[in-house]
């Protein structure tokens, strides 16, 4: 088990389409066993994580929300209310610097878990949010990615400032 050091934007893993997994071997379960340390005892606490902000391309994410871990092999997001609400958002992969994004209210998720279960979660407001940022990043896509031209730029301002 480790606290892995956080891919930042600009990094090309954070922009690939993450892979399937097709078995859950020794590989995925420490994956899954770092990603947990990562969020939960790293520098940087965080609500949520995908693989591939710690450099592997695969579907899995990680969600710590309310005291609850969340482990998620594959997860597949459907839209049951798609009444946009606008939510503060951040991410470890950006600095964690806040953005108030429009999202869904109301998803179902389907996974599997570590043990290969089949997982079926309804989450609304913040834990959907969550849900569907991570999902993001299986999909190469970023929060930025939300964001008009305007808040954009500002976004990218303050990353600048943070990292040079
Ligand atoms: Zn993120």
């Amino acid at each position: 088990m480790a606290v892995r050091k956080i891919r930042k934007i600009g990094d090309p893993i954070l922009r690939e389409k993450s892979i399937e997994i097709k078995t859950i071997d020794k590989n995925i379960l420490n994956l899954a066993k770092d990603m947990i340390d990562t969020i939960t005892r790293g520098e940087e606490e965080g609500v949520g994580l995908a693989a591939p902000q710690i450099g592997v391309a695969k579907r899995l994410i990680v969600v710590n929300f309310e005291d609850s871990i969340k482990t998620l092999i594959n997860p597949e997001i459907e839209v049951l209310d798609g009444t946009e609400i606008e939510g503060e958002e951040g991410c470890l992969s950006l600095y964690s610097i806040k953005c108030n994004i429009k999202r869904p209210r109301k998803v179902r998720v389907k996974a599997i878990d570590l043990e290969g279960q089949s997982v079926d979660i309804e989450a609304s407001d913040i834990l959907a949010r969550i849900f569907m940022h991570e999902v993001d990043h299986l999909n190469g896509v970023l929060l930025i990615d939300h964001l008009d031209k305007k808040a954009r730029i500002e976004l990218l301002n303050k990353i600048n400032e943070i990292s040079s």
